[in-house]
């Protein structure tokens, strides 16, 4: 199916800014902020499988960020692909364990992780989604500032008037 990703990211963003208002929230300080491109990119995937991808990004955003924070949602297209990432200003993941959080049942500090819900599944399922669309998925970290999440996928260069 052929989706216009920027629509795509908008709603999930706009779906966990209702979610970060809801009750179950209240009285935490998360934050939103979009970084979209203004323009439609569309890219040939499963819809329901991504969104997925993008759900257990910002769900892990918001569960490794226990005082809250801004979490950003940014997208910049390049040549043949699109790349999304997700930042947010928790706790972060330590140096030796970056490699390892694709890996299914890998989590970091399991007493911790334990303690927060999970089966560590997230992101190895993410990854072959990703890697199944041709895209790529990885991530950057500084332990107690915030980690980054990147997601590239190739996009169909066609300008939105072909469709018409
Ligand atoms: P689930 O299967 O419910 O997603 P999970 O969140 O533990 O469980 P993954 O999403 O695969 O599993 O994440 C693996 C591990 O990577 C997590 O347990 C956590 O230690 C670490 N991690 C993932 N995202 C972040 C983040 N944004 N900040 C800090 N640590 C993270
Ligand atoms: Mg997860």
């Amino acid at each position: 199916e052929i989706v216009d990703i920027t629509e795509m990211l908008d709603h999930v963003l706009n779906r966990f800014e209702m979610l970060i208002h809801s009750a179950e929230y209240e009285g935490k300080n998360y934050q939103i902020k979009k970084v979209l491109e203004n323009e439609s990119i569309f890219v040939e995937v499963d819809p329901d499988r991504i969104i997925q991808v993008l759900d257990n990004i910002m769900n892990n955003a918001i569960k490794y960020s226990p005082d809250g924070g801004t979490i950003t949602g940014r997208m910049v297209k390049r040549e043949q692909t699109v790349i999304i990432s997700i930042t947010d200003e928790g706790m972060g993941i330590p140096k030796a364990d970056l490699g390892k959080i694709f890996s299914r049942f890998y989590r970091v500090d399991r007493a911790r992780s334990r303690a927060m819900g999970g089966s560590g599944l997230g992101l190895a399922i993410s990854k072959e989604v990703v890697e199944q669309h041709g895209g790529n998925i990885w991530a950057e970290s500084t332990e107690g500032k915030g980690t980054t999440f990147y997601l590239s996928l190739p996009y169909v260069p066609y300008e939105e008037e072909e469709w018409e």
